[in-house]
């Protein structure tokens, strides 16, 4: 059961927070107990608002601007939260991601190397930089969104699809590296979510569905929340799939 709210030792990071997946990921956390960092690249009044939300229900968040493909994002963005709230950071969940659609043959050198900075190497980072305190308490959580588009082709996507799939290998060796030192490292890879992503799916795709529906944000946070509960403590290196049977 979650616990009630301020009622965890640390904070949570939630990349691309501001709206979709991230801000339903973000205001999910907050009700578990956790003080949650909500970051943003642009849309400001976006993660202002998931920020007022949290604080409505009782929780506890800042909003925190920062790109997460510079390579600067990481220090800037752990050292705000643990000033702010005092404690170590205990959660992080890399869920900011992009994509330049464009079939292989067209694909260009821009759009390929900003998909992967964004989707994976800035994952990289974050990763890195949230294990220092993590391994010295012994204790987090890290959850990648990938994708399903990881486990299965689909045409238009060779740069998104092989960041998501590097978030998999990322997600599975630092999940073995850290795993007795109390640390779990997982993947959520969802299919169709209901967000301004992916801008509303036509009949054709919707029959591909064995659940012959999109997702939502929510349905993908209690995948998230799970895996950050104490209750995951034994759930490690795992890719969890939340798209009604698309990759099965
Ligand atoms: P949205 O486009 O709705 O939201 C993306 C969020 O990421 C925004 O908050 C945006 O903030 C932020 N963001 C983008 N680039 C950066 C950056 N460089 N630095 C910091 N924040 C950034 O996407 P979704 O909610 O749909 O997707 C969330 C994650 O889930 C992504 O990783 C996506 O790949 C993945 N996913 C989504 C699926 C779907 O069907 N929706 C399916 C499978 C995976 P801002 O507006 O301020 O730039």
């Amino acid at each position: 059961m979650p616990e009630p709210a301020g009622s965890r030792d640390g904070s949570a990071l939630v990349t691309g927070a501001s709206r979709g997946i991230g801000a339903a990921i973000a205001r999910g956390l907050a009700q578990d107990g956790w003080r949650v960092g909500v970051n943003y690249r642009a849309d400001r009044d976006g993660a202002e608002a998931v920020v007022s939300g949290i604080e409505r229900e009782g929780g506890r968040a800042i909003a925190l601007a920062a790109d997460v493909a510079d390579p600067g994002a990481p220090d800037e963005l752990f050292g705000a939260l643990e000033s702010q709230f005092d404690t170590p950071v205990l959660v992080l969940v890399n869920n900011a991601g992009i994509s330049r659609d464009d079939l292989t043959p067209s694909l260009g050198d821009e759009a390929w190397d900003s998909v992967l900075q964004t989707n994976l190497t800035a994952a990289f980072r974050l990763t890195r930089r949230a294990l220092r305190a993590m391994l010295r308490a012994r204790s987090g959580r890290i959850v990648n969104i990938s994708s399903a588009v990881a486990l299965r082709a689909n045409p238009g996507q060779a740069n998104y699809s092989a960041a998501k799939a590097g978030l998999i290998a990322l997600t599975k060796t630092s999940a073995v590296e850290v795993a007795r030192r109390g640390v779990t490292v997982n993947a959520v890879a969802p299919g169709l979510i209901d967000t301004e992503f992916i801008g509303g799916a036509s009949k054709e795709v919707l029959q591909a569905i064995p659940a012959r529906r999109v997702g939502t944000p929510d349905e993908v946070a209690a995948c998230v929340r799970f895996l950050t509960s104490k209750e995951a403590s034994y759930v490690t290196g795992a890719v969890l799939t939340v798209d009604g049977g698309l990759a099965a």
